[in-house]
């Protein structure tokens, strides 16, 4: 049996009824960009991860740099952010022309640890941009805490971890705003491209409404120099069909998760995902650590098995950093890790005889 590593055909045949519905719905009104779909998905996500505000943007990296221009962010100033982390973190902060200062994660988490962060500040750091790595959520108190002393702003990079709780309370709501993205293959996931800001701040929201429409809140009255980096009518009407299953296929998700827990902790080459008790992750990826991983990688597609590396090369080793960066200090932590690390199959639709497979061959790979 074919284990793949992303599923996007039963995910659609479970929705089909409602999507089609949805596409229907939006060809029919002839409204394509900024109308009901869009203002209702916004409500809906913004109540889901208990926001004030929902803006509707183009994409996940598109939620954080219009996050750091409506903070003011640009050149000279500083941007905490993890070293191991998805290029796009890194790239946003860029895009305004402000400096990254990268920080190792904790080992056990794979999250940006706090005790580090203290040391990244200098008189120029103007934010701290945690992401929520694997669907995990970061120690949002503990970074709250730093940023509030040096009255740094925080920005949450919640791309890997809608619907994720961090003492109770969801992801997006925990520091000033918060990026998402819908890319297809995220917990929630739009047919294209699309992402979101969350934040209960209302300057702030109303500063990225007008960022992401040409600066205008009014047609042709121009109040600032904007993007164009909407949400459009069809990708919102189909989030909101699968927002309304986002619960569910998280929990699916749980599901499997906790039974590679269980299961796996037989192999003892094998280090697993550890949640701390405040944690209740989303399982955006299942990442473990073996110190032969490429053995082991060869083992499991032998076995029609598909795994992923999230990620294989950390942003400062990418050419798009080192050269720029070529006086980086290195990030052993970080470097280690993306030696070791691999995705194993988890997603909602992952059936039960699939994980049995992926369990067995890992089993025997000892
Ligand atoms: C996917 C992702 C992004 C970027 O989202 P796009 O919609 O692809 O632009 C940013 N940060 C992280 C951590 C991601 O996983």
């Amino acid at each position: 049996m074919k284990v793949p590593f992303l599923d996007f055909h039963s995910p659609y045949l479970e929705l089909k009824a409602d999507l089609d519905a949805a596409y229907l719905r939006v060809m029919e009104s002839g409204h394509y960009i900024l109308g009901g779909e869009v203002d209702a998905f916004e409500s809906e996500f913004a109540t889901y991860c208990e926001t004030k505000y929902c803006i509707g943007v183009g994409n996940g990296l598109e939620a954080l740099h219009l996050i750091l221009r409506a903070m003011e962010i640009g050149v000279g100033d500083e941007v905490i952010v993890p070293a191991n982390t998805y290029i796009a973190s890194w790239l946003a902060i860029s895009q305004v022309g402000a400096n990254i200062v990268p920080v190792e994660p904790d080992e056990k988490t794979y999250n940006i640890d706090p005790l580090f962060i203290e040391s990244a500040i200098t008189n120029r750091t103007k934010a701290i941009m945690a992401v929520h790595l694997y669907g995990q959520p970061a120690d949002m108190d503990a970074i709250n805490e730093i940023a509030a002393r040096h009255n740094l702003k925080v920005i949450e990079d919640a791309a890997q971890a809608h619907g994720a709780r961090y003492k109770n309370r969801r992801v997006g709501s925990l520091g000033d705003a918060a990026g998402f993205s819908f890319y297809p293959t995220k917990n929630l996931g739009a047919i294209g491209d699309a992402g979101a800001v969350t934040t209960n701040d209302d300057e702030l929201a109303d500063k990225i409404r007008l960022l992401r429409n040409y600066g205008s809140r009014v047609k042709y009255e121009n109040e600032i120099q904007g993007y164009n980096s909407r949400l459009d009518e069809l990708q919102a009407a189909f989030l909101r069909v699968k927002l309304a299953k986002l619960d569910d296929w998280n929990a699916r998700r749980t599901g499997v998760a906790m039974h590679y827990l269980q299961t796996l902790s037989k192999n003892p080459n094998l280090t697993l995902p550890f949640v701390p008790e405040w944690a209740e992750p989303v399982w955006h990826l299942f990442v473990v650590r073996h110190p032969n991983r490429y053995n082991l990688e060869q083992h499991l597609q032998q076995n029609d098995i598909s795994t992923l590396i999230h990620y294989p090369v950390p942003p400062h080793l990418s050419n798009a950093y080192s050269k720029k960066h070529g006086n980086l200090r290195a990030f052993p932590i970080s470097e280690l890790l993306s030696k070791e690390i691999l995705s194993l199959p988890v997603g909602s639709h992952i059936s039960k005889q699939q994980i049995d497979v992926v369990t067995k061959a890992i089993l025997e790979h000892m």
